[in-house]
């Protein structure tokens, strides 16, 4: 009865409330507000073929465990599945597939994906072929030509571009063409890609989920049974299993996601609307400027632009000099941490795209990536402002 009017009250909480008590009524025996970390391997039996429901760590651990039923809640998944990276998610993905499988993907997502598939499982047979996933009608073609599986990042990185996610999961739906979502940029706190018809959504939890930039870790929701009972399988069998302190790392950070994702999206806001004013920057991406073709999907599809921008100088030489000169952002791959970074996709997270696709793409020697955090922003348009050659920050803003 307690068990019923606790899931009646899940069901009815807002998203805030689920993150803030993740883990926090998980212990009955002492009723630990914060979720222990259980680290240990094994667990003793209490007899001959007798089990507490806990065996072997790479099996289930209590404290992933919690991380991934918080998961699986907050994407309205049946099941969740934590990872030691995003990439070791991703890679218990893809042994979803077989020998002659197609899988189509979105052209300028993760480097570290197309690397795995194009380096990594090509030698297994299966194919992948890139897309503009923020073109409907280029993917619907596409899904129609007897792909297993769309891949889709929305929005992408390091350009940003957003894809119909609903459009293209119903189109996949009715031709046996499964969606996959990599959701690392907008957590499910600004969109739910089940709820939008995908049958899987993977995240690298190094980001905003953890979102101290003090863990790596991978997770995977699943809306049907039969994928949970897979993707368990391959958890299990391969044994990427996110380790038990690593777990509490994540689910402590969850806990946050809401304040610095506001405080971050906030910032991330005033600077992009700075840096498109800047006469050496030639061109700003970030969905929450653009007046674009899925500015409508707004409020529909997500509930926040994210706090990623990338911007294009006008001169390649400059790259060197702010990167030196930055003495806030820190010149680091990765994002959605509190501390801000500024990354050269070109050289670090794209490196493995080739050159002909890069430039085409826009991914070039004059593009820089921002991953904005939830410093003071004024510190960090001046900071943009003196490596960018000392123009005045932003007026008005202290
Ligand atoms: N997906 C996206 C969108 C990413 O940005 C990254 C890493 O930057 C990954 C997946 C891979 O995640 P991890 O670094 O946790 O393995």
């Amino acid at each position: 009865m307690e068990q019923q009017i606790h899931e009646r009250i899940v069901n009815t909480m807002k998203i805030e409330t689920l993150l803030a008590q993740a883990g926090s009524r998980w212990e009955e025996r002492t009723g630990a507000v914060s979720m222990p970390i259980y680290q240990t391997a094994t667990f003793r039996h209490p007899g001959l073929g007798k089990s507490t429901g806990y065996d072997y760590s790479r099996t289930v651990n209590p404290t992933r465990q919690a991380l991934e039923e918080t998961m699986a809640t907050l994407d309205n998944g049946s099941k969740a599945f934590a990872f030691s990276s995003g990439m070791a998610a991703i890679d218990c993905v893809l042994r979803l597939f077989k020998h002659g499988d197609k899988i189509a993907i979105t052209e300028d997502p993760y480097g570290g994906t197309i690397r795995l598939l194009e380096k990594g499982y090509a030698h297994f047979g299966i194919k992948s072929v890139c897309i503009d996933t923020s073109d409907t009608d280029t993917v619907k073609q596409t899904m129609a030509t007897g792909v297993k599986a769309i891949f889709i990042e929305s929005p992408t990185n390091p350009l940003l571009k957003i894809a119909d996610i609903r459009a293209i999961a119903a189109f996949g739906r009715d031709h046996g063409v499964l969606t996959i979502v990599d959701n690392t940029f907008c957590t499910p706190l600004l969109q739910k890609p089940l709820d939008l018809g995908a049958d899987i959504v993977v995240y690298s939890a190094s980001k905003y989920l953890s979102g101290h930039n003090d863990v790596v870790a991978g997770i995977i929701v699943v809306k049907s049974p039969e994928f949970a009972e897979q993707i368990g399988f391959f958890q299990n069998a391969a044994g990427a299993v996110l380790g038990p302190l690593d777990s509490w790392l994540v689910l402590r950070g969850l806990k946050t996601l809401p304040l610095r994702l506001s405080r971050q999206q906030e910032n991330a806001m005033l600077i992009a609307s700075w840096l498109k004013d800047q006469l050496r920057v030639r061109r700003v991406y970030y969905p929450g400027l653009e007046n674009g073709p899925m500015h409508h999907l707004f409020g529909r599809q997500f509930r926040g632009f994210g706090a990623v921008i990338s911007f294009e100088v006008d001169n390649a030489a400059l790259i060197p000099e702010i990167l030196e000169r930055v003495k806030i952002f820190l010149y680091a791959e990765s994002l959605g941490g509190l501390e801000s970074l500024i990354t050269f996709p070109a050289v670090q997270t794209h490196a493995d795209i080739p050159v002909g696709t890069r430039e085409r793409l826009g991914i070039n020697d004059r593009l820089l990536r921002l991953s904005i955090g939830v410093e003071h922003v004024d510190d960090l348009i001046d900071d943009l402002a003196q490596a960018l050659g000392g123009m005045a920050g932003k007026q008005g803003l202290k």
